[in-house]
């Protein structure tokens, strides 16, 4: 197996069992590891650090674990059973009202590199890593072995691989072939579709996050910008909203959120849906709604466009404060995992400043249990949202 040198003092993140090394920090390399190769790491001193899967780019090493063991069927086993035992233990897992879920979210489970959602009796399994995508045979195996009621297993993988991966993956079924169904979400329904949909078919990190918007939409009209499938649309609706719009640039986003809120509503009138641009939507809506629901996508994929990133979502969020009736509450998110916390607020507070309205901050949101950030790796934390009222 190849070992992986690291310069003096360079261990010290991996004391404190940070999962990834940097390029910068490796000493040299004593083999010839292939990208997504299992590679021993050891310090200056010659001491075992950890092992992981090796890849080319600025993050050489994901590791999978600091114990010197085997990385083997019984420690896929043990990973997936962790993962799932910690959604058992939280009420999630075999729940009556939810059978969608984050079975595993890399690095939080400590599994970099690998997502993997649960639709009912189906797993879809992604990997972002050479490694994990070698390694995709046996996690489907253990996730039917492991997980209660999983017999159907999916690889989408096709469009999660590092750029310039020497391998291309296709999207199939590695177990079962059944296809996409109707899931359910705290008791309400919609159509996961793994094969067509973005990501695994669905956002399940916003369950938590649309409970709560539920909570505020009884009477008000309600606008869910980014709707994609209509998760928030769905949750106002139960939530005797007097009116819910929703808007998605992407026509394919539209008809399945119309789809989806014929599962719950039938013909509802109260609802309708609009493919258009959210910024040209945004401009013509003075004091139609109540709530407003500003779910973008990740403005920032990387660290270098954090800045126009920042101006975009100050752009969107100035828009929806100029917009929303006094009195209104609007949920916005970020889902950018280059863009902190701090750095969101400020780029919400600007936005407000500008529309120099009485802003109250009600609700700081985040991921739901099943995105865990391991506290080891903070860069986890990748979904922030703010609840805000408006004067
Ligand atoms: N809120 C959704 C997830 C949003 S994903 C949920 O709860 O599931 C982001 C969505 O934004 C995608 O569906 C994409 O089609 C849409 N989108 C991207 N750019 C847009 C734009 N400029 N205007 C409107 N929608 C846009």
């Amino acid at each position: 197996m190849t070992t992986i040198k690291l310069k003096r003092k360079k261990e010290e993140s991996l004391l404190r069992f940070h999962p990834w090394i940097f390029s910068g920090a490796i000493d040299k390399i004593i083999g010839k590891p292939n990208e997504g190769d299992i590679v021993n790491v050891i310090s200056s001193e010659d001491e075992y650090l950890c092992c992981g899967h090796y890849q080319i780019g600025s993050i050489t090493v994901r590791v999978l674990t600091f114990e010197d063991e085997q990385i083997d069927r019984s420690f896929w086993q043990k990973r997936i059973a962790a993962a799932y035992n910690m959604r058992i233990a939280t009420g999630l897992a075999n729940s009556k009202e939810t059978n969608a879920y984050r079975l595993i979210h890399g690095e939080g489970d400590n599994l970099p590199g690998l997502v993997v959602d649960i639709y009912g009796n189906t797993a879809v399994v992604q990997a972002h890593s050479v490694g994990m995508h070698y390694a995709k045979d046996i996690i489907a195996e253990l996730i039917v072995e492991v997980v209660d009621g999983v017999n159907n297993v999916y690889y989408k993988s096709e469009g999660t691989m590092p750029f310039k991966a020497p391998v291309k993956p296709t999207d199939e079924y590695i177990i079962g072939g059944e296809t996409p169904t109707v899931a359910i979400e705290n008791g309400l329904k919609f159509y996961a579709n793994w094969i067509d949909g973005q990501k695994t078919g669905f956002f399940v990190d916003q369950r938590d996050n649309r409970a709560l918007l539920e909570h505020y939409s009884k009477g008000k009209s309600v606008l869910n910008m980014f709707c994609y499938t209509g998760g928030f649309s769905f949750y106002a609706m139960r939530g005797g909203a007097k009116l819910v719009h929703s808007v998605d640039s992407s026509q394919k986003a539209i008809d399945l959120t119309n789809k989806n809120i014929e599962l719950n509503f039938e013909n509802d009138s109260r609802h309708e849906a609009f493919a258009v641009d959210a910024f040209k939507y945004l401009e013509d809506i003075k004091d139609k709604y109540d709530l407003i629901v500003l779910d973008p996508p990740a403005f920032a994929k990387h660290r270098s466009a954090i800045n126009n990133a920042l101006i975009g979502y100050r752009r969107l969020n100035a828009a929806a404060f100029k917009q929303i009736k006094s009195g209104g509450i609007l949920f916005t998110f970020s889902c950018s995992q280059a863009i902190s916390k701090e750095q969101f607020r400020l780029a919400v507070f600007s936005a407000a400043a500008q529309s120099k309205r009485s802003v109250r901050i009600l609700h700081q949101l985040t991921q739901p249990i099943d995105h865990p950030v391991n506290i080891y790796h903070p860069e986890g934390e990748y979904l922030k949202g703010l609840v805000v009222y408006v004067e």
